[in-house]
């Protein structure tokens, strides 16, 4: 485990190195995406569109602005982004009789149309989503991907007939949640949220958590069963089949670019950042490595290698006049995740070199059929860095006993359900109460607190 101070810096390096993203834009917290940055983001977006509109979510894109009457309406909700909203008060030189806020979340964005939408039963399930800004006035350190006050961010919001409607749509985001984890080879474990710790005018929420190399726990993705609660407030109803008016219930998934910058801290080494092949802008890179009177030759086969491999992969040809050395430095920064070498030896061989990113394993493979070949290469390396980090969590979670032995990473720690022993248990640890595990898993023990024999356990970490 890194300490947490090398952590921050490595952390900022390789994001400067592989050019994702620049923090020198003149508002804290608000960071340029550079083109590479935005690109590995755009393949995230485009994977999560794929699972919400395979789903039948429809993509919707809401008005950044939210009327103040509208925002206030939900008590709790207003309560737990009072803080960490930005205002809009003037328009022009005339000061607004409504004020605006820019959207922290967009439940009250959207609920009122919504209340227009849905009309009948037939308009139920009611199932959208978007990926947008959303703005939060973070006072705490701000860190790219991880810590912003611009946040890229996907929501999806649900409307249904009945509460088993909404716990079913609950159970479909943790599938596609699931799929998308491992494409993203982000290992998680997924906690109930405490009470006193859900989000702000929800049932119930539902935390997603994977965990950096710092020992913290970092949230991927969260998902909230509303039940009626916002409906009652912003009036959703719908006529059912015997013609009478009903509450409709409601849930939101929520996942934003923290999936980067976990992607970023968990797989990332000393040369920069590792990108699972899933979401690589560049899954292959050509470097033909030129020797002197035999150039044109080489970058002959370079080019028509490179033609075939774009059939199957994103593969780029470097053939710039540099040397191979500092090509190699250049890709590996930016987590390509593989090299495919190309010089004079090879071409008398028929075959070529190829090094993987994450392990450094370097290997000669057949120039016949390196298309498929190299796909095989990249699903592997998808596999294996699933499975690294997934080790690395089971290995970094304990059983403790004693609230003395909490570690760096996360601790499954005996509780007795009392709100009193469970806010106990982060204060006197320091750490956060992630939940009780939504998976349900053996334990026999007792409360750390009061002693009292329970089979129920919290997990505590230190969050990012
Ligand atoms: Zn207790």
């Amino acid at each position: 485990m890194r300490k947490e101070e090398e952590f921050s810096d490595w952390y900022s390096e390789i994001i400067e190195k592989a050019e994702l993203s620049d923090k020198r834009y003149p508002i804290k917290g608000m960071n340029v995406w550079r083109p590479y940055g935005w690109s590995i983001m755009k393949l995230i977006d485009h994977a999560i569109r794929e699972e919400f509109d395979a789903t039948g979510h429809g993509e919707v894109n809401f008005p950044v602005l939210i009327p103040e009457t509208e925002f206030q309406k939900e008590a709790e909700h207003v309560k737990g982004f009072e803080g960490e909203v930005f205002w809009v008060t003037h328009g022009g030189v005339n000061e607004l009789d409504v004020r605006l806020v820019l959207r922290p979340t967009s439940e009250t964005a959207m609920y009122p149309m919504f209340k227009i939408w849905v009309r009948s039963h037939a308009d139920l399930p009611l199932k959208v989503y978007q990926i947008v800004p959303v703005f939060r006035y973070e006072t705490k350190m701000t860190r790219s991907f991880m810590r912003v006050r611009e946040i890229h961010f996907f929501e999806s919001h649900t409307a249904h007939a009945t509460f088993e409607d909404a716990e079913q749509q609950i159970r479909e985001d943790l599938q596609i949640n699931e799929r998308l984890m491992r494409l993203l080879a982000l290992p998680y474990l997924v906690s109930r949220r405490p009470d006193w710790d859900k989000f702000p005018g929800a049932h119930y929420s539902l935390g997603a958590d994977t965990l950096l190399p710092s020992g913290r726990a970092l949230q991927v993705a969260t998902f909230h069963q509303y039940r009626d609660n916002f409906a009652k407030v912003y009036d959703v109803t719908y006529e059912t089949e015997k013609g009478e008016h009903t509450y409709v219930h409601q849930t939101t998934d929520g996942m934003s670019e923290r999936i980067l910058g976990a992607i970023l801290s968990i797989h990332g080494d000393e040369k920069g950042i590792v990108l699972p092949p899933a979401v690589a802008p560049v899954q292959a890179v050509v470097v033909p490595i030129l020797e002197k009177g035999r150039q044109e030759e080489i970058l002959l086969e370079a080019q028509r290698l490179f033609m075939e491999l774009r059939e199957r992969m994103r593969v780029k040809l470097d053939d710039r006049d540099v040397r191979p050395g500092d090509k190699y430095y250049y890709w590996e920064a930016r987590g390509v995740p593989v090299r495919v070498e190309l010089g004079p030896r090879d071409i008398a061989k028929q075959a070529v070199t190829v090094v993987r990113r994450d392990t450094g394993q370097k290997r000669e493979l057949p120039r016949e059929g390196l298309p498929d070949r190299l796909r095989s290469v990249l699903e592997l390396m998808q596999i294996d860095m699933w499975d690294r980090a997934e080790k690395s969590l089971r290995e970094n979670t304990f059983t403790i006993t004693r609230l003395e032995d909490a570690k760096d990473g996360i601790n499954r720690v005996g509780w007795c359900g009392t709100e009193e022993c469970g806010k106990a248990i982060s204060d006197r640890t320091g750490m956060n109460v992630l939940g009780t595990p939504f998976y349900p898993e053996e334990f026999d023990g007792a409360c750390a607190i009061c002693g009292k024999p329970t089979a129920q356990f919290v997990y505590a970490a230190k969050v990012y």
